[in-house]
């Protein structure tokens, strides 16, 4: 067995590969950047080295950085987590020239199964049902519309190098196919740095199943069972489960063979995944599944697959890299109950899911049986916008699938995130929806039932609201009755405030007052009651909430129901003048990102609604429109800036009446 592992990952992956490293009796050697100086995955390490600024390009996806670090710390291996350099070959190539072990599979693999277009090719040699399309040399946009019409729409788009759910379009009909084009191209080239892409029939109701496999050293492979991950956005994975519902024990060893088989003809070993994509119309059933991808690596979602069969994946890959035989037989891989994963985001499912950066104001999740949570922060830390936010993992594990679902929902109602938005409460409406309770569901699901999940505008939360204008009273009462206490002479108790006694109030009736505050940005009045004893603080002539949780800073109190979070603070009348209306024509960067394309120039004619720019923030990129109708009078951004959040991009001069 190894001695010492270097992590050449962040976040929560990173400090799950500690935690049973460390189990392992390995000594733990952690990177990180700038940014990261503070993380849980630091401070979880015995050791930990700098690699260079919060940008990953120069800190987490230098290869030289960390194999040096790796030297230095004398690691006698490397996991790479997933993302980042997982399923980078060329690194695998040098971690192993530096004559150390890489945690994964053979380069040769990895450079197999990295290019979609290939593995297809290979998939098919194998036997392996691959989805119908092109995936051929020729990229003319002529000739891949072409084929685009002979494979029939819909169809999909691809980045050959694609990951992520990055450089993919769908497209419906043979008008639309160039704009497709070209954004997918954009994106695959600013992501992967290769612009090429594979056409596919589009299947529809879709379902996303997924074999976890391994491999060992001596010839051995077997698979772990399957995983659902058809709950998706943007093909990007939201919950996921084990076993998958609708599968049968024969289905299960029918893709499992060809996921094995898929292994062995790249060469595989260690972890590995194959995604297949399954025609879900009708349900599962015998020959009604292609290949689409393979991961070279451990996956985000591996947790529901280590539930369900007991099995610690990350110690396995340690094994296995090691040299060891896989410690079971396919026919000994244990199925127990269900698993369900949700990855909470900061994000606000409310505005079309934007990235929500910030300190992590408070930050706490329940802990009961069955239930799992990796996360690689902790409350304090910042989320910041150089690195995917995803914030945890939070896994359940029951006996039936209704009883996982049951403990990941309230899981979630009880996860408290303060600070940035978070897609708690939008998580938590998904583990209820009835439909996918039912197991009906496809990868379309989140799309078509974003009004039911939450995911649209949902106004004021009042009685949030007006909890929140409370604890800000309360508050402030405890602030001026401590500097009255400070004050008092000694003989007085200090447990008696001005706020507490039986003073003037209630003989002269109960006290009103009318509190002006902002919540969530919002203009709103608070109704102020106060009795000797009891303030009832009203918004509308709605109450304050009573199942909900308020979290406190200097100067503002974020209320948080039902995963949902509403920040209320004070707001100064002598501001309200002239806030308005002067931002109109203001478009400002909704998040932090970099600036793509600016698609008009300075005094050109707009139209409200007309697109403005492109930025790209994390995952995805983001169109600026036009809010009225008028004519550009500045453009304080240049293309490729960094923009932070609210910055002022373009401003546009009303068109007058
Ligand atoms: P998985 O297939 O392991 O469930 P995903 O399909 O969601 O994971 O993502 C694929 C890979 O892309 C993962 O390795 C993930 O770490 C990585 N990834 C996701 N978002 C980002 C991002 N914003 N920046 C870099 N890598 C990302
Ligand atoms: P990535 O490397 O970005 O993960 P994938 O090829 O795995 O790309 O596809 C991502 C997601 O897109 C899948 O999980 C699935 O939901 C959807 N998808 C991919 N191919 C198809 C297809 N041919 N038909 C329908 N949906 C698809
Ligand atoms: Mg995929």
């Amino acid at each position: 067995m190894f001695k010492t592992v270097l992590i050449a990952n962040r976040g929560e992956i990173a400090c799950r590969i500690i935690r049973t490293a460390k189990r392992l009796g390995l000594r733990t050697v952690a990177v990180y950047s700038e940014a990261d100086s503070a993380a849980l995955h630091v401070k979880l390490a015995d050791e930990a080295h700098l690699i260079g600024p919060a940008a990953a390009a120069q800190s987490y996806l230098v290869a030289d950085k960390i194999i040096a670090a790796a030297k230095q710390a004398r690691a006698d291996c490397i996991h790479p987590g997933y993302g980042f350099l997982s399923e980078n070959a060329a690194f695998a190539q040098s971690v192993a020239d530096a004559g150390i072990a890489f945690i994964g599979p053979p380069p040769s693999a990895m450079l197999a199964m990295g290019l979609k277009d290939r593995a297809k090719a290979l998939m098919e040699k194998a036997g392996v049902p691959v989805v119908p399309g092109y995936h051929g040399e020729r990229q003319e946009a002529k000739f891949l519309k072409e084929k685009a019409y002979e494979i029939g729409y819909p169809v999909l788009i691809k980045a050959v190098a694609g990951g992520g759910g990055k450089g993919m379009r769908r497209v419906d009909k043979h008008a639309d196919f160039d704009t497709a084009l070209e954004g997918a191209q954009r994106e695959a080239q600013s992501a992967f740095g290769d612009a090429r892409v594979l056409i596919e029939k589009y299947i529809t109701a879709p379902r996303h199943i997924e074999m976890q496999v391994f491999a060992d050293t001596h010839g051995n492979a077997i698979h772990l069972n399957e995983r659902d991950c058809s709950l998706q956005r943007r093909h990007q994975k939201v919950i996921e489960e084990a076993p998958a519902p609708g599968m049968s024990a024969a289905l299960r060893a029918e893709m499992g063979n060809a996921a094995v088989a898929a292994a062995k003809a790249c060469g595989y070993v260690g972890a590995g995944t194959i995604e297949f994509i399954a025609d879900g119309a009708g349900g599962l059933k015998s020959g009604g599944f292609w290949f689409m991808e393979m991961n070279t690596r451990l996956q985000v979602e591996h947790p529901v697959t280590e539930a369900v069969t007991g099995v610690d994946l990350v110690e396995w890959q340690f094994q296995i890299a090691a040299g060891d035989r896989l410690p079971l037989k396919q026919d000994q891989v244990p199925l127990n109950g269900h698993a369900v994963e949700a990855r909470l985001y900061a994000e606000d499912p409310e505005r079309s899911f934007l990235p929500s950066t910030g300190k992590l104001i408070a930050l706490k999740f329940p802990d009961g049986e069955g239930l799992r949570v990796d996360t690689g922060v902790s409350a304090g830390d910042e989320v910041t916008p150089f690195y995917d936010p995803m914030i945890a993992k939070v896994i359940a594990h029951g006996k039936t699938r209704e009883q996982a679902l049951g403990v990941l929902a309230n899981a979630l109602d009880n996860t408290i995130v303060a600070g940035p938005r978070s897609n708690a409460g939008f998580l938590a409406a998904l583990c209820r929806a009835p439909q996918f309770r039912q197991g009906q569901f496809d990868t379309g699901f989140i799309d078509a039932n974003l009004e039911a999940l939450g995911a649209t505008p949902q106004g004021l939360d009042k009685a949030a609201a007006a909890l929140g204008a409370r604890e800000l009273l309360t508050r402030e009462r405890c602030r001026i009755s401590d500097q009255i206490e400070r004050d008092a002479d000694a003989a007085r108790s200090p447990h008696t405030s001005p706020w507490d006694a039986d003073d003037g109030f209630q003989l002269s009736g109960p006290r009103r007052q009318i509190v002006p505050i902002l919540a969530d940005g919002e203009k709103a009045t608070a109704q102020v009651i106060q009795e000797a004893r009891t303030t009832t603080v009203t918004i509308d002539g709605v109450a304050a909430a009573a199942d909900a949780v308020a979290v406190a800073t200097s100067d503002a109190v974020y209320v948080l129901r039902c995963g949902r979070q509403t920040k209320v603070a004070f707001r100064d009348l002598s501001l309200d003048e002239g806030g308005d209306g002067s931002s109109g024509g203001t478009v400002r960067a909704p998040m932090h990102g970099k600036v793509l394309a600016l698609l008009v120039e300075e005094g050109a004619a707009v139209t409200r609604g007309q697109r403005l720019a492109i930025i790209e923030a994390m995952k995805m990129e983001h169109t600026l429109v036009a809010p009225l109708d008028g004519t550009v009078s500045e453009i304080a951004v240049a293309k490729d800036d960094q923009v932070a959040e609210g910055a002022k991009m373009i401003v546009i001069v009303a068109k007058e009446q």
